[in-house]
């Protein structure tokens, strides 16, 4: 099997075999792993992975270490081409794992996502501030 390289607005579900979809907008990438189990592997671009496109072929950098999935699958995509490598041991995909929650921790704390929440509650403090003050002093 060969990865084609997808761009997309939003991952489609499902997702298709041998497509790495990527999704500059929402920096995400996504697949169906390689061993043909089935899992969906998700990326975050360019947090975690880089995803180009080679003539329409996808290459994927740094390898996928399937981790949530019982087939623990390790292998780089380059060009559409899988390049296996050894699979990773409970320890090391235990560790992976833990890196991988602290980053997803890290994108939903983003400040872009903080600021646009801040910015809503500080425009709805002021509006809710502004009607208070219509009924205190009328001529506000
Ligand atoms: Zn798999």
């Amino acid at each position: 099997m060969r990865y084609v390289y997808q761009a997309v607005k939003r991952m489609p579900k499902p997702l298709c075999n041998g497509v790495v979809y990527h999704s500059e907008e929402f920096e995400v990438g996504a697949l169906l792993c390689a061993c043909g189990c089935g899992h969906r592997v998700s990326l975050l671009v360019p947090d975690s992975h880089q995803i180009t496109s080679e003539g329409g072929m996808a290459t994927v950098r740094p390898s996928i270490a399937v981790c949530d999935a019982p087939c623990k699958s390790h292998y780089y995509i380059s060009a559409g081409r899988v390049e296996w490598l050894p699979a990773f041991s409970e320890a090391m995909a235990a560790s992976v794992m833990r890196g991988q929650i602290a980053r997803h921790a890290l994108y939903d704390a983003r400040p872009r996502s903080w600021g646009n929440r801040v910015r809503a509650a500080i425009t709805r403090a002021y509006n809710s501030l502004r009607s208070i003050l219509r009924i205190l002093i009328p001529w506000n």
